[in-house]
């Protein structure tokens, strides 16, 4: 049973347990895919049905960060706890790379998906990095076609939210792969183009404050941090 936090039901595993479950979705047959989000995306979906749709829709859906996991306890259902998208798909590389499978990195400017990739392969010995492509084409059908053509058992999608989730549940099965994760930033992070904040903020909550300091273009986008903390007070007040 998920959890439902503000309309999205969330997965209630540890970072072990999500990425365990990842493995045997790739074991299974036809194609699935992962999300990961955070109480923007929680936000978006309560105004884009499309979008809450396509969210709730994934086979695993993971607390990118620790706003949904306060907002989960506030409401007195707690999930166990946050999962990085960053961190989970960290890891699953890493099994990925045990059992030869292969990853095809789709999304972010120009050049930082090749750059990701060269970087990716040095970290994770035996990952086979099956092709790149940037995130701003103009048609589906080229890259669906090169990523079926790259036979990558994974993908991941990295294009923002909530593009990259809708775009996974509209074209995951033509792309041929497994699993697709929708991972926001990662390809950024991979590349080395964009810097995760330093542990020590991560385990105080703050990671939103640091990115904010290093990217303060994010404002508007932060303001939806504070309105998802007064929609989960409402919520919990109507229990
Ligand atoms: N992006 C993309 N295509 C688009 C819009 C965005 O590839 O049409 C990329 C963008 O370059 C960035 C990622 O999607 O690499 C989204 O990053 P953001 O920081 O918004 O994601 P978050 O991690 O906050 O979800």
């Amino acid at each position: 049973m998920r959890i439902n936090v503000l309309g999205v039901g969330f997965d209630n595993l540890t970072m072990d347990e999500a990425v365990a479950r990842a493995v045997e979705l790739l074991g299974e047959e036809g194609t699935h895919y992962v999300v990961t989000p955070n109480p923007e995306i929680v936000e978006v979906c309560r105004e884009n049905l499309a979008a809450k749709i396509a969210v709730n829709e994934a086979d695993l859906v993971l607390p990118d960060g620790i706003g949904v996991i306060k907002g989960a306890a506030m409401l007195g259902t707690p999930l166990k706890e946050k999962t990085p998208g960053v961190e989970f798909a960290g890891h699953l590389m890493g099994k990925m790379a045990e059992t030869g499978k292969s990853l095809y990195l789709l999304g972010a400017k120009p050049g930082v998906a090749e750059q990701a990739a060269a970087r990716l392969a040095e970290q994770y010995p035996g990952l086979h990095i099956a092709g790149t492509h940037d995130g701003y084409f103009q048609e589906d059908g080229p890259v669906i076609e090169a990523i079926r053509q790259s036979g990558a058992d994974v993908v991941f999608v990295c294009l923002g939210a909530p593009k990259q989730e809708l775009w996974m549940k509209k074209n995951g099965p033509a792309t041929g792969a497994k699993l697709l994760c929708g991972l926001g930033g990662s390809l950024d992070v991979f590349a080395g183009v964009v810097e995760r904040a330093p542990k020590f903020w991560s385990d105080h909550g703050l990671e939103w404050f640091y990115r904010l300091c290093k990217e303060p273009k994010r404002i508007g986008r932060m303001t939806k941090l504070p309105l998802f903390l007064v929609h989960v007070r409402q919520e919990k007040k109507k229990k």
